[in-house]
């Protein structure tokens, strides 16, 4: 006998403000975040979450938070998801799905947001409930006026054009 509800794959996902399912590459995404969602390492906060990404290029990247029992070395979902990618060479994220046991669900903190901003400024970015609502969002309404790498990359270019005299 098959247990269906150890499968998260025939849960419909609704994107609360449309009240449609989830297209399946997010829904796909949202079930990947759900499931690693079981991997968080999080004794203390007892606040799993799990998130997924898709790269540019196709790949999927998962990760969890992990606490410390020096509870500021904690690193989120969403970060040990994007460093994989970023170790893989995958630098450019086109989703990310974060599935944590809040409903309405949970947004991703300040830190992470900006690690967003690093490398998934343009991405859709799936909130998931456990009761299967969605909020898809983006990193401009989560981060309006974010400090972004072109900042940084001006500031060098105009210091690299005064040491050569330009
Ligand atoms: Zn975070």
């Amino acid at each position: 006998m098959v247990n269906r509800s150890s499968s998260l794959s025939d849960d419909v996902i609704v994107d609360m403000a449309t009240g449609e399912p989830l297209p399946p590459l997010l829904h796909d995404l949202a079930e990947r975040a759900r499931q690693a969602q079981a991997l968080a390492y999080a004794p203390y906060s007892r606040f799993p979450v799990g998130a997924a990404l898709r790269s540019s290029d196709g790949r999927v990247f998962v990760g969890a938070n992990v606490e410390n029992a020096s509870y500021g070395l904690t690193v989120c979902a969403e970060r040990t998801a994007m460093y994989q990618a970023v170790l893989a060479g995958a630098r450019q994220v086109a989703a990310i799905a974060i599935c944590t046991n809040l409903s309405p669900p949970a947004a991703p903190c300040g830190m992470c947001r900006q690690t967003l901003a690093e490398f998934a400024e343009e991405a859709q970015i799936v909130l998931l409930s456990p009761s299967g609502q969605a909020q898809v969002t983006t990193l401009s309404t989560l981060l309006p006026q974010a400090f972004r790498p072109s900042a940084l990359i001006a500031t060098v270019e105009a210091k690299d054009d005064h040491e050569r005299g330009e």
